[in-house]
């Protein structure tokens, strides 16, 4: 879509106001927004940023990283093929945005450009990664002390469905209409708890609806005076809330998914088990991109479903990897892999860009995976565990950080400045909340992510 055709869409539509949307290295999305009438010059020429908003944590304390102060700016270019008519906010629209040097080259901390490049590396060899995420959130009333569950429906229950049904509606109605396709819904186990999970796509695609997901669900929830939390932990005594990532890895032409081979276990190619061991690898660091937050560490407890062991094992909950059992009919298609471990207070580009240098190295180094998991790895002794490779996972924020600093290959992939910005964001969340009693801890991230 040209800059003018995005103008001509947005005036069919009475937009006023675009917003070009990014998530920063705190996880949270912000955007700048453009008048209609300045749109397609903007589009041209970005919206201006300040240098210092990738050391700004979500907290809005600014971090003292080289080169991120308030000296200098980045641009925000949209990408047009993201544009959607937002239809929670009046007279509005949104576009993904690149952050883009001055001199036109990608900015080197901008994580959609990571993303570009792991993709673009894949497909070097080949290959093009397909993913999908299940959103898990938890829909909540304000309440003196915070917020509390609108329900306390019981896992899948058609009470839980009621009890939200006009909300949940009104969000699938709002994805539609930014043709986003959803593959599933239900109420999950906790409170409050819903989930719904989107259709496999390219993983650029992918990462830029996550986005839009999580926009849209607050942002509907809201209009019914609601608070939605995809928060990795909203409450210390209900179910966390994922953000599992389904993936497998297809052929540049989308035709063939090169996870599948039929004649070998579980249907997994040699590729996918290269890539699923590359992963598991590099779980302790890869936390830090896909479960980032101070509270995503609350969430990865045993026996919560939601893996704190690093293993992989057919249809196991447990298991950082699941292989998912396949549908009938569709077993070359439905092939994929479920990454457990992720949460929605991730930057979905650098989590998505993390797998991928994970998922590389394994097939560079050719690994294999050890012996599946065909039980809960809680329930095995720790010489048990020992023996079948399955470490418990780093237990903070904080152990998860310094994991991804002896990471050459994740902090190689994501280059100095991403890397010195991001792990000083992070790791500032990881200290601010650490002073802050629990209470406030689950408060700061309820209605963030
Ligand atoms: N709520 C669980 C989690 O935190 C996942 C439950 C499930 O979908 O199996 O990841
Ligand atoms: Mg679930």
């Amino acid at each position: 879509m040209t800059p003018d055709e995005a103008v001509a869409v947005c005036r069919q539509a009475e937009v006023r106001l675009v917003r070009f949307l990014y998530c920063d290295n705190g996880g949270i999305v912000r955007a700048k927004a453009a008048h209609v009438e300045r749109l397609a010059d903007r589009m041209r020429t970005g919206i201006g940023l300040t240098v210092a908003m990738q050391a700004m944590n979500s907290l809005d304390q600014l971090q003292p990283v080289e080169g991120m102060g308030p000296v200098g700016e980045v641009r925000l270019v949209p990408d047009p093929s993201t544009l959607r008519v937002l239809p929670y906010a009046p007279h509005s629209a949104a576009m993904l945005v690149d952050h883009v040097r001055l001199d036109g080259e990608p900015y080197e901390a901008g994580p959609r450009s990571f993303l570009q490049r792991m993709d673009a590396a894949l497909r070097e060899r080949g290959m093009v990664l397909r993913c999908s995420v299940e959103n898990e959130f938890s829909l909540a009333t304000h309440t003196d002390e915070g917020f509390a569950p609108i329900d306390d429906s019981l896992c899948f229950s058609t009470v839980g469905m009621t009890a939200s049904q006009e909300v949940t509606d009104a969000i699938v109605a709002a994805l539609e209409a930014q043709s986003i396709q959803l593959e599933q819904y239900y109420a999950e186990l906790g409170h409050g708890q819903q989930e719904l999970s989107v259709v496999p796509l390219p993983v650029l695609e992918a990462a830029d609806t996550q986005i839009l997901v999580r926009e849209t669900i607050r942002a509907v929830a809201s209009s019914f005076g609601l608070v939605a939390s995809l928060a990795p932990k909203p409450w210390p005594d209900q179910a966390g809330n994922g953000a599992h990532v389904h993936f497998s890895v297809w052929d540049p032409s989308a035709e063939r998914n090169l996870f599948h081979d039929g004649a070998r276990r579980y249907a997994l190619s040699e590729t996918a088990e290269r890539f699923a061991a590359g992963i598991l690898a590099h779980t302790p660091a890869l936390l830090a991109l896909t479960a980032p937050s101070f509270n995503s560490f609350r969430r990865l407890l045993p026996q919560h479903w939601s893996s704190a062991f690093v293993c992989w094992g057919p249809d196991n909950r447990e298991a950082t990897v699941r292989v998912p059992s396949t549908f009938w009919g569709l077993e070359e298609p439905s092939t994929n892999l479920e990454f457990k471990p992720s949460d929605a207070s991730c930057n979905p580009y650098i989590a998505f860009a993390g797998l991928i240098a994970a998922g590389l190295d394994g097939i560079a180094r050719g690994l294999g995976l050890p012996e599946p998991m065909l039980v809960d790895p809680a329930t095995l002794t720790d010489a048990e565990r020992d023996r079948a490779g399955a470490a418990r996972y780093p237990e903070t924020l904080g152990a998860a950080l310094d994991a991804l600093e002896r990471d050459e290959v994740l902090t190689g992939a994501m280059g100095e400045l991403l890397t010195a910005s991001y792990v000083a964001v992070r790791r500032s969340e990881f200290e601010a909340y650490g002073a802050m009693d629990e209470a406030e801890q689950y408060r700061g991230h309820f209605a963030k992510y």
